[in-house]
C-alpha cells in the first residue's frame, strides 16, 4: 500500500497541525500518511554568500535511501531554500524519486514581521505541502489562482489559492495516481 511519508529534519510541529495536516492529505490523496523525525546532516548545502540552503543537495542525500518508488516521502525543513535562478523557494519536488522537500521558513507570518498566527501557518503548510506533492504525480503549474498548484511568486499567491485541486488538476491528479 503507497504511502506519504514526512520527514522532519531538525524541526518540530505541535500535534495539532501534524493531524491536520494528516487530515487534509489523507482526504485530498487518499494516501495514508505518516510522520518521522529524520537527522541528516544539512550543512554542506549551506551557502554562506546567499544564507540559504540549496534544495537539491538535501533531497539528493536521501536517494539512497529510497527503494519503494511508489511511496511518496516529503521533507520538512526551517531553513531558508533556495534553487539557482530564484531568490528562494518554498519548496521543490523530483517526481522521478518520489521526493520533495517545504520550507517551514516563509510560511510564519513572523518571517514577514507579523505576529505568530498558528492558524495562518498551518493553512500555508497545508497548501505547499499539497503543491509539491501534486509535482510528484507529475502534475504541473495551473493558471488557475485558487488551485493548490497554482505558482507562488510571494506568500500572496499562497494565501490567494486554496488547498485543494482545481476540477482539472484533480482528474488529472486521479489519473496519473492509476499509473505512477
Ligand atoms: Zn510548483
Ligand atoms: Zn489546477
Amino acid at each position: 500500500m503507497r504511502k506519504i511519508i514526512v520527514f522532519l529534519i531538525y524541526t518540530h510541529l505541535r500535534d495539532e497541525i501534524l493531524r491536520e495536516l494528516k487530515s487534509h492529505l489523507e482526504d485530498v490523496f487518499s494516501l495514508e500518511t505518516e510522520f518521522y523525525g529524520l537527522s541528516i546532516d544539512i550543512n554542506d548545502a549551506y551557502n554562506f554568500t546567499r544564507n540559504q540552503y540549496l534544495a537539491s543537495k538535501i533531497i539528493k542525500k536521501m536517494f539512497p535511501y529510497k527503494n519503494n518508488w511508489k511511496d511518496k516521502w516529503i521533507f520538512f525543513v526551517d531553513v531558508d531554500l533556495y534553487t539557482p535562478g530564484l531568490n528562494f523557494i518554498f519548496g521543490e519536488a523530483y517526481p522521478r524519486y518520489g521526493i520533495a522537500i517545504v520550507s517551514l521558513t516563509r510560511l510564519k507570518p513572523e518571517f514577514y514581521g507579523s505576529k505568530p498566527n498558528e492558524r495562518l501557518f498551518t493553512e500555508r503548510l497545508l497548501k505547499e505541502t499539497t503543491h509539491e506533492l501534486g509535482h510528484l504525480f507529475y502534475l504541473h503549474h495551473c493558471e488557475n489562482p485558487n488551485c493548490v498548484m497554482h505558482f507562488s511568486n510571494s506568500i500572496l499567491d499562497t494565501d490567494r489559492k486554496s488547498k485543494y485541486f482545481c476540477l482539472n488538476c484533480n482528474f488529472l491528479l486521479k489519473a496519473n495516481m492509476l499509473i505512477i
